[in-house]
């Protein structure tokens, strides 16, 4: 017993000690701050994650210290925060690349991109875009009617921004598209398909106005990744080499070629290889200089989107990262575009590029609480008694024997030993308190193990560990239950397995003593994360504080989904919108520029048709009945019908 004591006391000092002697640069190597969160995002003294907005040119705030401000304002979790001075800085550091690109080889043309509305629609988002775009004549791209909508009453009329006109387009579309030159903006009408063109001549020749129209290419440059199939000869979108000489024949016989002054192509989104890049230029590069041989008037080449964020910071080419920076993307554009059109004696175009995802995704953080927590039986077991039964006596020995070196062997014997422990009680050879003993003995294994195989640091071990080991790890860890839904506020982790970098906001400068998987408010199965941005791929749990949140907070944020979560996301257990603010900072330190309260449930519930008002009369009959029937006091009917009226008018998640 007194052995036992010491070892403890020991254990515990040496946590103490490694806690202690734990640095915030222990958990920004961890977290790989630096290599997603850059230049924004870092940790302070402190311990808690600091955002610097505009990267080295700004000031900088404290996001844990805003989370308490923004409680402080009864603004409640979860809370997206979103900072228009990254989104500035995103603008001014394509537009910078590109120019720099556009400086380095001599380029001849220009540089003009737009932002995809898909990516984010909402309305301060693409008011922001639009205002600090304004000076690099920074456009738009619609990729369906609502869109286009938006882009018509969002552009500044004659401000030489483009407007460049994608997606399905109908009569009405196109009419729009073209009647909007007549209020002083710049569309240019990009045909996906050939049946668009036949539309395009005939509204032009009704309307008397000569569009400015682009091709869509379907490259055979396979994209990668995820969204590889975008490309290629069954490709869902463009024109293949002989449609885009059949529309050339069609312009031509209409009279209308000059009108043709664009090519586009959009390889795919979070494009992670340069190399898939750069060769999907150089065709679309050869197919500009031929149609521009071709007798059209080719004045733009617009290489859609796909400049990937590096959301795991490893700058490779997995799907989580890229292995290019912003600078390699714009000099291989330049570059290849240039040496094309010298060669042929073709006039350089302007470039375009649609870039959403690397323009939107930095500037949105999503914080949420940690509601309670649940950990897997970490108790050592009893000794054991002689006359246990044998399967027990076993897992006992397992457990006893268990050393660095056999692991991985005493893991399947623990797995072997409780499975038949199972079947022995199935057929009644084991009594409840036996298969107890057996599973505690069992979880003892496990924990052994992972004690064994190493603190959260020991990533190197990660490498050697043979997969069942890693299966082990997923196995022990604590499931933490956050106030969030997956589905609404990170659907593509859940549709598409996309990774976001998912970090705690404070503690930093201690050790992170548990590892976890985040299990969200939803009661579905798939409404957990359990995949988390490592280096080398993935890892199936996340280093977390030990947390008691009834005590005190523990916030995470999950970064980087500024682009296509909030309009992908879906009303699932009908959890709704989440608060929205956007922080700025001011030459003092800051201020909520804007308050986007989140849904109430009223709110949700009216999207499937259910109106509060007859949902509150429903229940007050319920209440009247139950009170004539003696099954409800007076008093408890008040507080009932109070409550569901309260509560119609509140936050979908915990408060
Ligand atoms: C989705 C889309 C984009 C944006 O792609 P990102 O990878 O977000 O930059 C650009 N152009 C077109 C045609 C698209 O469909």
């Amino acid at each position: 017993m007194e052995v036992e004591t010491k070892a403890k006391l020991n254990n515990q000092r040496e946590t103490q000690n490694r806690s202690a002697a734990w640095t915030i640069e222990d958990s920004e190597r961890l977290y790989h701050i630096a290599g997603w969160g850059e230049p924004y995002f870092s940790i302070n003294a402190a311990g808690n994650i600091t955002v610097t907005p505009s990267g080295d040119r700004g000031g900088s705030l404290d996001l844990y210290e805003l989370i308490v401000s923004l409680k402080k304002r009864n603004i409640a979790l979860p809370v997206l925060i979103r900072f228009p001075d990254i989104l500035a800085d995103r603008i001014d550091r394509l537009h910078g690349c590109m120019n720099k690109a556009i400086a380095r080889y001599n380029y001849p043309g220009t540089y003009q991109g737009v932002f995809p509305i898909k990516c984010n629609q909402h309305k301060h988002l693409v008011e922001s875009i639009v205002k600090f775009g304004k000076s690099y004549k920074f456009g738009l791209e619609a990729g369906s009617k609502p869109e286009l909508a938006i882009a018509l009453a969002s552009l500044e009329p004659k401000s030489q921004s483009l407007l460049i006109c994608n997606g399905h387009k109908d009569r009405e579309y196109i009419e729009t598209a073209l009647l909007a030159t007549r209020l002083g903006h710049d569309p240019i009408v990009v045909v996906e398909q050939l049946e668009e063109l036949n539309l395009i001549i005939d509204v032009s020749a009704k309307l008397g106005i000569d569009p400015k129209l682009g091709l869509r290419a379907k490259l055979s440059t396979k994209g990668s990744g995820r969204w590889g199939n975008s490309t290629g000869d069954r490709a869902k979108f463009g024109l293949t080499i002989p449609q885009i000489l059949t529309a050339v024949r069609t312009l031509e016989t209409a009279g209308m070629l000059n009108c043709l002054q664009l090519l586009h192509f959009h390889l795919g989104s979070q494009i992670s290889s340069i190399s898939t890049i750069k060769d999907a230029i150089r065709e679309a590069s050869q197919i500009y200089v031929q149609l521009a041989k071709s007798g059209a008037k080719m004045k733009y080449l617009d290489v859609g989107g796909g400049l990937a964020v590096d959301y795991n910071g490893s700058k490779t080419d997995l799907a989580a990262s890229k292995n290019y920076n912003m600078q390699n993307y714009a000099n291989d554009i330049v570059a290849e575009v240039k040496e094309a059109c010298e060669e042929k004696e073709v006039a350089a175009p302007v470039l375009i590029s649609e870039s959403g995802r690397a323009i939107a995704a930095h500037q949105s953080v999503l914080i949420f609480d940690v509601l309670s927590t649940d950990d897997v039986p970490r108790l050592p077991p009893e000794p054991i008694e002689a006359k246990e039964h044998l399967i027990i006596r076993n897992l006992w020995e397992t457990y006893r024997a268990l050393e660095a070196d056999n692991c991985q062997e005493s893991y399947h014997d623990a797995i072997q030993f409780k499975e038949e422990a199972i079947s022995l009680f199935s057929f009644g050879y084991l009594n409840l308190t036996e298969l107890a003993r057996a599973e505690q003995l069992y979880w003892a294994i496990c924990s052994k193990i992972t004690d064994l195989i190493g603190s959260p640091l020991a990533e190197q071990s990660r490498d050697y560990l043979p997969d069942d080991l890693k299966d082990l790890e997923q196995i022990m860890a604590s499931i933490y239950y956050v106030n969030f839904s997956v589905f609404k506020s990170a659907p593509d982790a859940w549709a598409i397995d996309q990774m976001f970098p998912i970090v705690p906001i404070h503690r930093l400068n201690s050790q992170p003593d548990k590892k976890g998987i985040l299990a969200d408010l939803t009661c579905d199965s798939d409404g957990k994360i359990d995949r988390f941005i490592d280096l080398r791929g993935t890892k199936s749990v996340l280093e977390l504080h030990r947390a008691n949140p009834t005590q005190q907070p523990y916030y995470l944020g999950m970064f980087l989904v500024g682009a296509y979560q909030e309009i992908m996301g879906n009303l699932h257990n009908l959890f709704g919108n989440t608060n929205v603010v956007h922080v700025k900072m001011t030459p003092k330190g800051y201020e909520i520029e804007y308050l986007l309260q989140g849904d109430t449930i009223k709110e949700v519930l009216s999207r499937v048709q259910y109106d509060a008002k007859d949902l509150v009369e429903i229940v007050r009959c319920l209440t009247e009945r139950a009170l004539r029937e003696k099954q409800i006091t007076l008093e408890e009917s008040q507080l009932l019908l109070q409550n569901y009226d309260r509560s119609l008018s509140s936050y979908t998640y915990i408060l």
